[in-house]
């Protein structure tokens, strides 16, 4: 069975064929068997931060976070300044690895190493592409470093935009990168949207994630944190807003209204004690990620739709697939291919095999609650990537898992030793707390 698409769903019997990196007109191209499996367009992670992946279980011993500033200033402030330009292609590596094997084939990365700024999206990109990752990259641009490492990071953004411009990898585009409206003065917002228009990218922005966003931006600018960046030119419809737990009701209507995307990682938000975004009151384009909490856009779109459903019964059980059919739309706008994300007739060949004896009828009416109750990465057996086997048999294709993971560990216990003369990072947003 093959599910050709998300939104409308859409599921046909029969063969796929593969033909040029695309999905093949029927009765033509290389002939993928689909009987007696699930063939899905592979999922997109519309938010993530590889630079984390090697953050799992790393020691701390400083006070523990009482909020997400702290939490920001003791482990993620810390771990970006730790990160040189190894742990940075073994942390794209292993996300890289570990979203192919949990069927995620497009990563929208949000990068951060202020103490390997230039070509660090270089390294990300090289890495990616030498797994058969689809991405689209960007450097968070902040001023919480100073001054310099504030230009350093915009202008790492310009020239990865500018490389994707000369060169266009198949796999990989770009996007400007900023970090969020509290650690972004005037300045430096107003020239993230200079290089978002010069290059016709979007901004890719955490947004109103914590209260402490919105009180900064009330508190510095008068304004709300959404009509801040509107102000700086900095909404349309190519925007990337993350997170958007504390938007209020002007502020969802502005990102409607602009056609800008948000998008919810429901787990980071639980993780992070923020509090849950009023995504059933949001009326556009909402997408998914993981903020960096692996790529896994099964596991996450079943932890969203639980927490959401905990408040709101209402909501359909079709909602994970609306919302991961948002993410496909971005890709889609991001590689300028309409069809991305559906395994159509033209469409990039980008497909997940699972392997999943039905226990119950698979149909268009259905598959939604295989979805939410059922279909896992655990499921994930083969995974194509612009008409390439990378993942055959629940193993890379291109690169020996095992020696990745020993490289990455290797690098980990670096990182690891480095952070511990880290100290926690000393930027205070403003407003009171
Ligand atoms: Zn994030």
């Amino acid at each position: 069975m093959i599910v050709a698409s998300l939104d409308p769903l859409r599921l046909d019997a029969g063969d796929l064929g593969i033909a040029n990196g695309r999905i093949a007109a029927p009765g033509e191209g290389a002939r993928l068997d689909c009987d007696g499996v699930l063939v899905i367009p592979g999922n997109v992670c519309a938010h993530t931060h590889l630079y984390s992946a090697l953050a799992r279980g790393m020691p701390y011993a400083l006070e523990p976070p009482r909020n997400f500033v702290e939490i920001l200033q003791r482990v993620w402030w810390r771990l970006d300044r730790a990160l040189d330009e190894e742990s940075v292609r073994a942390s794209a590596l292993a996300g890289g690895m570990e979203a192919l094997l949990s069927g995620t084939t497009t990563l929208v990365d949000h990068h951060a190493s202020p103490n390997a700024i230039d070509g660090s999206l270089d390294v990300i990109a090289d890495a990616l592409g030498s797994l058969g990752v689809r991405s689209a990259l960007c450097y968070e641009t902040t001023d919480r470093d100073g001054p310099e490492r504030a230009r350093a990071g915009l202008a790492e953004n310009r020239r990865w935009l500018e490389r994707v411009r000369r060169e266009q990898p198949p796999l990989a585009r770009g996007l400007v990168g900023a970090h969020a409206s509290f650690t972004l003065g005037d300045e430096t917002l107003a020239a993230c949207a200079d290089a978002a228009h010069e290059y016709s990218a979007g901004l890719h922005v955490h947004a109103a994630e914590d209260g402490a966003d919105e009180r900064d931006a009330l508190t510095r600018h008068g304004v709300r944190v959404v009509e801040r960046l509107a102000r700086a030119g900095a909404l349309d419809e190519r925007t990337l807003l993350a997170h958007g737990v504390h938007l209020d009701g002007p502020e969802m209507a502005a990102i409607g209204d602009a056609k800008a995307t948000v998008v919810h990682n429901a787990r980071s938000n639980m993780n992070n004690s923020i509090g849950r975004a009023r995504v059933e009151e949001l009326d556009g384009r909402l997408a998914l990620g993981t903020d960096g909490i692996g790529s896994d856009m099964f596991e996450e779109s079943h932890a969203a739709y639980f927490r959401l459903r905990e408040d709101d019964v209402g909501a359909g059980v079709d909602w994970p697939l609306l919302r991961l059919a948002e993410s496909s739309r971005l890709a889609a706008r991001l590689f300028d291919e309409s069809l991305l994300g559906t395994l159509v007739p033209g469409a990039p060949a980008d497909l997940v095999v699972l392997d999943y004896p039905a226990p119950a009828p698979v149909r268009e009416e259905s598959f939604a609650g295989h979805w939410a109750f059922a279909l896992s990465s655990r499921h994930v057996r083969d995974v194509m990537v612009a008409g390439e086997w990378v993942v055959k048999d629940r193993r890379l294709t291109r690169v020996d898992a095992d020696e990745l993971a020993a490289g990455a560990r290797t690098q980990a216990e670096l990182l690891w030793q480095r952070l511990d003369g880290v100290g926690p990072h000393p930027f205070e947003p403003k407003g009171d707390s």
